[in-house]
């Protein structure tokens, strides 16, 4: 009744287009270089929780030949502005920035997001990277983490203002970001699971999808690790703990006496890497805490007596050796499957008049033809007037204006 023609709109949170990277933090400058290198040609956001971070970092890119710039709260407003609109403007460019970039900026080209920082949340986690690929074309978001985030994040909460009710929500929706950093299985599937959505998983579309993450079963290192945390009276942080179980005998662990445990050394058959890595994901299971109040002390949580008992299996996901490739998925290489080689090649000249007659405007590129139009330019090679028309984002006053300066390229173009 009246009924006829209501349409029901589903907005999905999935965004298809973007990729999925999220790797343990070993050398993150050099973690970094080796994502940023699938990105030649591209612009996108690199997002650090300081501002010193940022200022460090977009020195140190510069350094190593790619083009970057800064963009923080505390900066010169002259030069943040500057800074911002030459990234709106200009390809190739990389912005090194706090969260405060990004309200209100709608580039659709950002063909990548990298965190060098932990987010806060799921939420800010999705926000951020979904800055990249606005514009539908394949994008990639790559974030390096570690413990050390996850201990600041938390002081950062322990240490904020707000009432406890709060801070606990808030610790939770870190916790959540953490057990997507540390699942095993497809973090697309696990982010909109976070968000009420069911996907079957095997997205394709990220690292873990791509190169699938082996697991072991951890009991008995579970057991080990909780035992040491127990046994040192749940008074130390991560590295400590670790040097018991490896059996460092260092100046920390004689003054406490805990070279004469039976713990002291019991796990020294696993480095001390994956010791870090088991802790990590101990955290994220909700086993064990990390008690802020007591400089970053690991506590034991309710769930860690059923590991002792043994009536709960932990597995733990294998970390990836530091140096090992990166599963291939990057924007670049997506879009020469695309396109072919003599189209890529049209494709490059028309980026280049785009990028002429965007700077003679003193505008955004994508504000002349975004890259899906200048795509089917490539693919279609539309030689009139009328069949530009009928390509999608060329409408009659883009066509008075760039019309002819594209169907030169295309025409001069004897690919
Ligand atoms: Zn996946």
């Amino acid at each position: 009744m009246g009924l006829n023609g209501a349409k029901i709109f589903t907005t999905s949170f999935d965004r298809p287009n973007i990729s999925y990277e999220i790797v343990e933090r070993d050398q993150p400058r050099q973690q970094l270089l080796r994502f940023l290198a699938g990105h030649k040609g591209n612009s996108g956001i690199v997002y650090c929780l300081s501002r010193a971070k940022v200022e460090d970092t977009a020195e140190w890119l510069n350094g190593q030949g790619i083009r970057a710039l800064a963009y923080h709260a505390g900066m010169d407003r002259a030069v943040r502005d500057a800074n911002q609109d030459a990234f709106l403007k200009e390809e190739d460019l990389c912005l090194v920035a706090t969260v405060a970039f990004g309200m209100g900026i709608d580039k659709p080209n950002v063909r990548y997001v990298a965190h060098l920082d932990l987010p806060g949340s799921v939420e800010a986690y999705y926000q951020e990277t979904g800055r990249a690929g606005r514009d539908g074309l394949p994008s990639e978001v790559w974030m390096a983490y570690g413990m050390a985030d996850v201990i600041q994040r938390g002081r950062m909460i322990d240490e904020g203002g707000a009432a406890d009710e709060i801070k606990r929500v808030e610790r939770s929706k870190l916790n959540a970001l953490l057990a997507i950093c540390e699942t095993a299985s497809c973090r697309r599937q696990a982010i909109l699971s976070h968000f009420g959505e069911s996907h079957a998983g095997n997205c394709g579309g990220c690292d873990t999808c791509l190169k699938p993450v082996e697991t072991w079963d951890g009991t008995d290192a579970a057991i080990k690790a909780l035992a040491a945390i127990y046994r040192t009276g749940e008074r130390f942080g991560t590295g400590h703990v670790v040097d018991v179980l490896i059996g460092n005998v260092n100046e920390k662990t004689e003054r406490f006496g805990h070279t004469e445990m039976p713990v002291f050394g019991a796990g020294k058959d696993i480095a001390a890497r994956t010791w870090q890595s088991v802790f990590r994901q101990l955290l994220a299971m909700g086993l064990v805490r990390v008690d802020h109040g007591a400089f970053g002390a690991l506590k034991l949580e309710e769930g860690a007596r059923a590991v002792f008992k043994r009536e709960r299996e932990v597995f733990f996901r294998k970390d990836r050796p530091a140096s090992e490739r990166r599963p291939k998925r990057a924007a670049q290489a997506e879009r020469r499957s695309v396109l072919s080689g003599s189209d890529d090649a049209l494709f490059e000249a028309l980026r280049a008049e785009r990028t002429a007659i965007a700077r003679s405007l003193s505008v955004p590129p994508y504000v002349v033809f975004p890259d899906t139009t200048l795509i089917a330019f490539a693919t279609e090679r539309p030689r009139t007037h009328k069949e530009l028309l009928g390509i999608s984002g060329v409408g009659q006053s883009k066509l008075e204006r760039y019309g002819d300066a594209f169907l030169e390229v295309i025409l001069g173009f004897d690919g």
